[in-house]
C-alpha cells in the first residue's frame, strides 16, 4: 500500500479504502530523534525563524522522506500555514490533494469535501463507510483506555497521549496497532490506581518531549488530553459525515468549550493546562478558553521539540503548588 502523507486528522476511512496508508507528518517529526534537526533544515531552505515549529518539522520530515510523494492538507479547520506550506511541497515535487472542513459545520458542505476526498483517491463515500465500520471496535478500544485513564485511574496521561494521538494514522498499520492496543490494556488493568492532582490539558498536541512525565513525576494525573481524544472520534456518529461532523477541533470554539467544560466536570479535574505553540493563530483561542472554564488555568507555550525549558518547569511547578 502505497504511503500518502497527512497534514492533520481527516477521514482516514477514504484513505484506507482507497488502498494507500495514511502517514501522519505531524507524528513522523515529533517522534524522529532529530526533531529539532527537521525544523533546522527548513528554515535553512527558507522557512522563517517565527514560523510555528510543527509546520516546519513536517516539511522537513516530508522532504526526507523519498518513499512519501503524494500528501493531504488540510486547507480549512486546521492550520493558517497549510496553504503556504502545500505551495512549498509542490515546488518540490510533491503531489497534493486538499481537504477542507467547512468552518459552519455545514453537513453538505462537509458531505461535499469527503465525495472529492474519495474521488481524488480513487474510492468512493460508500467504500470508505464500510471501512468506517470496521475500524469502530477499534475506536471503542481507545474510549475504553481513556475511560481507564480518569475512572481506574490506572493509564497514565502520557500513555493516553500516546495511544489517542495515534488515531489520526492508526501508526500507518490498524491491524498491528489495536493488537499492541489490546496488549497494554490488558497489563494496565492489573495495575493499583494513580493518585494525585486531578490535571486536564487542552490545545494542540505538545512539542515538549517530557511535559507528561515531568506532571506525573511530581504528584499530577493528568486524565484528559482534549486533543487527542478528538482524534479518536469519542462522539462517533451513524455515518461517516456525522462522525467528522462531531469532531470538534476543525469548528467553532463554541463545541470545543462545551467538551471540555462537560469532561472537566464528569473528570473531576482540578486544573487545566492550555497547551499554546509559538506563532500559532490557536494562541488567540486562550482568550476564550479562560473565561470559558471555572477551573485555574495555566497557559504554557512551546516553541522547539525537546524537553521543558527552565521557565516551564517552573510555572508548572508553581501551579501544582496553587492547586
Ligand atoms: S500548532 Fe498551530 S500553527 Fe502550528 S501546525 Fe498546528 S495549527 Fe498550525
Amino acid at each position: 500500500m502505497k504511503p500518502v502523507g497527512i497534514t492533520t486528522t481527516i477521514p482516514v476511512e477514504a484513505v484506507f479504502a482507497a488502498g494507500y496508508t495514511p502517514v501522519d507528518l505531524n507524528n513522523i517529526f515529533i517522534t524522529d530523534m532529530h526533531a529539532g534537526g527537521l525544523v533546522e533544515a527548513a528554515e535553512r531552505r527558507g522557512f522563517p525563524r517565527s514560523l510555528c515549529s510543527w509546520v516546519k518539522g513536517i516539511y522537513g520530515a516530508l522532504i526526507a522522506r523519498d518513499d512519501i510523494n503524494f500528501v493531504i492538507a488540510v486547507t480549512e479547520g486546521d492550520c493558517s500555514n497549510t496553504v503556504s506550506l502545500l505551495e512549498t511541497l509542490k515546488h518540490a515535487g510533491k503531489e497534493v490533494i486538499t481537504f477542507a472542513y467547512p468552518y459552519d459545520r455545514d453537513p453538505a458542505m462537509l458531505r461535499c469535501e469527503i465525495e472529492k476526498l474519495a474521488a481524488k483517491l480513487g474510492t468512493t463515500p460508500g467504500e470508505a463507510e464500510k471501512i468506517r465500520e470496521n475500524l469502530l471496535p477499534l475506536r471503542k478500544k481507545l474510549h475504553e483506555l481513556d475511560r481507564m485513564t480518569w475512572e481506574d485511574n490506572v493509564v497514565t496521561g502520557g500513555e493516553n497521549h500516546i495511544y489517542q494521538v495515534t488515531a489520526s494514522d492508526f501508526n500507518c498499520d490498524p491491524v498491528k496497532f489495536e493488537k499492541d492496543l489490546d496488549e497494554f490494556v490488558e497489563a494496565a488493568r492489573g495495575r493499583a490506581p494513580f493518585s494525585g492532582i486531578r490535571l486536564g490539558y487542552a490545545g494542540v498536541p505538545p512539542i515538549f518531549s517530557d511535559i507528561y512525565s515531568f506532571l506525573e513525576e511530581r504528584g499530577a494525573h493528568v486524565v484528559f488530553n482534549e486533543m487527542q481524544r478528538q482524534f479518536t472520534m469519542p462522539s462517533g456518529g451513524e455515518t461517516i459525515v456525522e462522525q467528522y461532523l462531531n469532531y470538534t477541533y476543525p469548528y467553532d470554539m463554541k463545541g470545543r468549550v462545551a467538551d471540555i467544560r462537560s469532561e472537566i466536570e464528569k473528570r473531576e479535574i482540578g486544573g487545566l493546562i492550555h497547551y499554546v505553540q509559538s506563532f500559532c493563530h490557536h494562541q488567540i483561542e486562550d482568550i476564550v478558553l479562560r473565561e470559558s472554564v471555572d477551573v485555574p488555568v495555566l497557559t504554557m507555550e512551546g516553541d522547539r521539540p525537546g524537553p521543558l525549558d527552565g521557565r516551564s518547569r517552573l510555572r508548572l511547578e508553581a501551579f501544582l503548588e496553587t492547586l
